[in-house]
């Protein structure tokens, strides 16, 4: 089967003050349709910027991207745009609602954005809101929403267009656990409900056992966590985590719904 995602030899790096500030270091990844990807690490180590490549968003400063078959960045911006706005779903931290946008309109956005014609946008994202339990919410603005409302909005919005391949960077970063749990559980069945791949960065350390196709990145070097990574070695990086997480590296928005 062919790779869905294919990366070899990607570095990145930022010109920062006129300076190349290195980021990513010779990533090779190849990823088969059908997937549930988890990609973990601590912050700072590259997992967004390495999101964002994929996703078009960034090219690389050297080595070969390659979606679907096609190399990305040899395309133009707007065949990259077209191509996200067609197959691609993205969830995030922070949900950035158009704020002038009902739920329904923001979930409709990107059908009308690929070219669907406003009425059928319409129902399609009524009916993904249905799926996702949010249908009553249609008509308001996303904000008046509690924090788990937002996420499953935004959950819809990310599937709305059926995409084959869906990218969720801490998608429950903002989130309490129990909240968490439910935006994991419509991810997962989402995921075993049409084949589509996910690509899933996480700070909870709880959701690994999520899938055995696990990618752990420190200091911009992807490594593959099969065996490597003891039940020893696993704690310890939770530990870790927890103390960056309680230095305030994360929003500490919780939802109280
Ligand atoms: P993670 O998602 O693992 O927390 P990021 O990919 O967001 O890490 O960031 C990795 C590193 O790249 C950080 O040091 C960050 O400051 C830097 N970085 C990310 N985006 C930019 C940018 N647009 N310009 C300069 N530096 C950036
Ligand atoms: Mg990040």
């Amino acid at each position: 089967m062919q790779n869905l995602i294919e990366f070899r030899h990607v570095d990145k790096s930022f010109e920062v003050d006129e300076r190349q500030v290195p980021v990513l270091h010779d990533i090779n990844l190849a990823i088969k349709p059908n997937s549930f990807v988890i990609i973990y690490g601590p912050s700072g180590s590259g997992k967004s910027t390495l999101l964002n490549i994929i996703m078009g968003l960034e090219p690389p400063t050297k080595g070969i991207v390659r979606i679907d078959g096609r190399e990305i960045y040899t395309e133009s911006t707007r065949a990259r745009a077209l191509y996200r706005s067609q197959n691609l779903g993205a969830i995030y931290q922070s949900m950035y609602w158009i704020k002038s946008l009902t739920v329904l309109q923001n979930v409709a956005l990107p059908l009308s954005l690929s070219g669907k014609t406003r009425g059928e946008s319409h129902r399609i994202a009524l009916e993904k809101l249905k799926q996702v339990g949010m249908d009553a919410f249609a008509h308001y603005m996303p904000v008046l929403l509690s924090g788990g409302q937002q996420q499953r909005v935004a959950m819809a919005r990310a599937l709305v267009a059926e995409p084959t391949m869906i990218v969720a960077d801490e998608p429950t970063g903002n989130l309490d656990s129990k909240t968490g749990d439910a935006a994991m559980n419509l991810l997962m069945n989402y995921h075993r409900s049409t084949g589509c791949t996910v690509i899933l960065v996480t700070h909870n350390l709880e959701y690994l056992s999520l899938s055995k196709d696990r990618y752990y990145m420190q200091d911009g070097r992807l490594k593959l966590d099969t065996d490597i990574h003891t039940t020893e070695h696993v704690s310890r990086l939770v530990s870790q985590m927890r103390n960056r997480l309680d230095r305030g590296e994360r929003g500490q928005v919780r939802d109280v719904s």
